[in-house]
């Protein structure tokens, strides 16, 4: 069996981290399955890389093979200054309709983490990626646009707002919603996670952050009743459906991270929470992520193009490998997966690592990006 998966090498660091992490994914196919499986790898153009080949920085091209994919992975891409672009990633994002933002957060052994346990996180958050304040429907202090918005809500709404304020709008939609809901508790069916935790500010946002927590409720009601119950109803084998206001969820995570397994959030909750939870864990530089439509399945290494460091083989790849992993674990090549994640835990605990991670580290060894690369190939 061969798939096809598309690869955006990306700038900065990206062409490094990917020269590491794709010999890794091949390797650990062939380990699994000898000639059975095998990835064949096409590159498509973005970024620096695309600017300097065609002179755009997003090229029809791609979006249009991205729009027609399954399968794609992809490193970080810097955002052009001034050239018409919010980011290349938010303008992919939209055009492709990835609306969910996925991230495992788990723990490595012999990382540094700021608490006692960070053994006891392993959790996924589900994060909507289309919606909330991140529409990007807002308007400057004293502009006319809200000015004009300001007067609409006194006159016609009858509400008072404070004429000097910048204003913003946080659409949340029963399908927004929905669907994220759906993709998370499809996550927990298929991996027999224990719950799935409906993250939300509903208690001050009845109607956009409430509305997410109901909308969350409806699609387990309506569509996972045989596979799910709630908290006050556990049954065995069955995923629990819970919800947690926003702020709780940040004490719960630090106080009681394993009652907490797959978490569905709105968009801006998500942003904060992946982030500290990845932080948590001190794997922020590790942290592998995909971005999904429901055709397009978009992994992506998380971090930045970090150009201080670039072209200079201290970049650490974990990322995009772990990125690379997850890739396989969604296809169901889960042995290849598991090799990975071993190696990977392999070379952290024998304290052979790049140098963000070394800097952590009592008595750590230094390797470079391409070597830390081959040592987890050796170790699979
Ligand atoms: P960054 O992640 O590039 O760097 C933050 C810090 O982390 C720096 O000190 C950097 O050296 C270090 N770092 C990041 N990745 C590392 C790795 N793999 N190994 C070792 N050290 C690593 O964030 P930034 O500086 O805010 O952004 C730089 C550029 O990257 C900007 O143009 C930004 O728009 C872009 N960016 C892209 C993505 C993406 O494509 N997903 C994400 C974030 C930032």
């Amino acid at each position: 069996m061969q798939k096809t998966v598309y690869f955006i090498e990306g700038d900065g660091i990206g062409k490094e981290v990917w020269a590491a992490a794709r010999p890794v994914l091949t390797a650990a196919i062939e380990k699994a399955y000898g000639n059975e499986r095998s990835l064949e790898f096409k590159e498509l153009l973005a970024g620096e890389k695309a600017f300097n080949e065609t002179g755009e920085y997003l090229p029809q091209d791609t979006l249009t093979t991205l729009q027609n994919a399954e399968l794609a992975i992809k490193g970080p891409l810097m955002t052009p200054v001034g050239k018409g672009f919010r980011s290349l990633n938010v303008t992919m994002r939209q055009t492709l309709d990835l609306y969910a933002c996925i991230r495992p957060i788990r723990y490595y052994d012999g990382i540094m983490s700021p608490v006692k346990r960070p053994d006891l996180v392993d959790m996924v958050v589900f994060r909507e990626n289309t919606e909330d304040v991140y529409a990007g429907i807002e308007f400057e202090s004293g502009s006319d646009e809200a000015k004009r918005l300001i007067e609409f809500f006194r006159d016609e709404l009858g509400v008072t707002v404070n004429p000097t304020a910048g204003v913003g709008l946080k659409p949340i939609t029963p399908n927004g919603s929905k669907r994220l809901v759906r993709k998370a508790l499809e996550f927990a069916v298929a991996h027999g996670k224990p719950s799935v935790t409906l993250v939300h500010k509903g208690n001050i946002m009845k109607y956009t952050e409430g509305g997410f927590r109901q909308w969350g409720y409806d699609v387990a009601a309506e569509e996972f009743a045989a596979q799910t119950t709630t908290e006050d109803a556990p049954a065995e084998g069955k995923v629990i459906v819970k919800d947690r206001i926003a702020d709780a969820m940040f004490q719960e995570a630090l106080i009681r991270p394993e009652q907490y397994s797959v978490l569905a959030t709105t968009n801006l909750n998500g942003d904060y929470l992946s982030d500290a939870l990845a932080a948590q864990v001190g794997g922020l530089g590790l942290a592998p992520g995909v971005n999904m439509s429901d055709n397009l399945a978009f992994f992506e290494a998380t971090h930045g193009t970090a150009p201080t460091i670039a072209g200079k083989d201290m970049a650490n790849p974990g990322s995009l490998i772990l990125s690379g992993a997850m890739m396989l674990e969604h296809i169901g090549w889960t042995e290849a997966a598991d090799s990975i994640h071993n190696a990977v835990t392999k070379a952290i605990s024998a304290k052979t690592v790049t140098c963000d991670l070394a800097s952590q580290m009592e008595n750590a060894k230094t390797v470079g990006c391409k070597a830390f690369g081959e040592l987890v190939g050796s170790l699979l």
